[in-house]
């Protein structure tokens, strides 16, 4: 059946009123997974170790769950793939069956065995460029989270088919988001924003005891530029996007999300979604998934889930948000439009 989602009500956006200061936090940045992570502690307590010791933590991950690395364990476990189990540290277990959870959840939508169409097309190297319709085909063969088979009690994972590979980009940065929050938490900071590239963690609240004010990257516009922006403490905030990598190929622009079906980039209108919730590994897992699911049946299963919002943000500059945010939301941006979701 065709659902038909009816656009009532669209207003426009009004400008809202600026943002509480908050006394200067300890900060540093550096460049990890691809992306510039930067971590703002609002704690004169915090030092240059702490700031080196989340490096560290973070360097640790990309050894453990990198597909760049030849000597990650998913590397391994591709490596192996169609002929062994490949015993994996716990962690990394659990980002893949947390990757294998929203690949089931999304009925493969999201499929955490995209590896070999990620490289196929490239996308954020130099010289991408739009596949062949065999190799795509080759590509998409390999393709099954189904095939991926996991032993929890001996922690070992196996993909069933040779050149099968996992590919952990859509809830990699998540996780470690997540890990920064628990070092975060364990040396007594409470109060900080944690950013790999626009994923955000608002850690606690702001010194004052205020909320967080995050802003929603526009889509269309370099980083920094918002569509509008949500008060939150303690949650995480991950956007999907098709402006973060792409490349542009006889005026049509390819990026980076990719459809396990079809072997090419999702294509449903929608610029970004961002999902809001509690941990950030999830809130990325989601963000890519409901992306590739698109607005009606996105929307459908951000409502099955508990404590899991979403701000839709479409190639046509409309912006829907979930019930959870209604009141706390505000559009800044006049070139956007806040629609209203309704049921057919
Ligand atoms: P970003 O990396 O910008 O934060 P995402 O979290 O949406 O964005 O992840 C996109 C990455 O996820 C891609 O670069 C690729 O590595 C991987 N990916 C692409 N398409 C899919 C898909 N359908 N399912 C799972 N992972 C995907
Ligand atoms: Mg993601």
């Amino acid at each position: 059946m065709l659902m038909v989602v009816f656009i009532v009500g669209c207003n426009n956006s009004a400008p809202n009123g600026g943002t509480a200061p908050v006394k200067e936090p300890k900060s540093d940045s550096f460049f990890v997974f691809d992306t510039i992570v930067s971590i703002r502690i609002y704690d004169d307590k915090a030092t240059e170790k702490n700031f080196q010791e989340i490096k560290e933590l973070t360097h640790v991950i990309d050894t453990q769950i990198s597909r760049n690395l030849d000597t990650s364990e998913i590397s391994k476990v591709n490596q192996a793939a169609g002929k062994a189990a490949v015993h994996v540290s716990d962690k990394t277990f659990y980002v893949v069956q947390k990757a294998l959870m929203y690949s089931e959840l999304s009925k493969g939508q999201f499929d955490l065995t995209i590896g070999p169409l990620v490289s196929l097309w490239g996308i954020g190297n130099e010289g991408a460029h739009v596949p062949t319709k065999p190799d795509l085909d080759a590509a998409l063969t390999k393709i099954n989270y189904k095939d991926v088979l996991l032993d929890e009690s001996k922690k070992e994972i196996k993909l069933a088919k040779e050149g099968m590979e996992i590919d952990l980009g859509a809830i990699g940065k998540g996780y470690a988001a997540d890990e920064i929050a628990d070092y975060l938490l364990k040396n007594n900071f409470n109060s900080a924003i944690i950013d790999l590239g626009g994923n955000i963690f608002a850690l606690g609240v702001k010194p004052d005891g205020s909320q967080w004010n995050i802003g929603i990257q526009d889509p269309k516009e370099e980083r920094g530029n918002q569509i509008g922006k949500m008060k939150v403490n303690n949650k995480t905030i991950v956007t999907s996007g098709i402006y973060e990598r792409f490349f542009v190929e006889n005026g049509v622009h390819y990026h980076h999300i990719l459809s396990p079906q079809t072997g090419y980039p999702v294509n449903n209108n929608l610029s970004s979604v961002s999902i809001v919730t509690d941990k950030s590994i999830d809130a990325d897992g989601l963000s890519t998934s409901v992306f590739a699911l698109g607005l009606e049946e996105g929307k459908k299963f951000v409502d099955g889930l508990d404590n899991v919002e979403a701000i839709f943000v479409t190639a046509d500059q409309k912006v829907y948000i979930t019930d959870g945010l209604k009141g706390n939301f505000d559009l800044t941006n006049e070139m956007y439009q806040l629609c209203e979701f309704s049921n057919n």
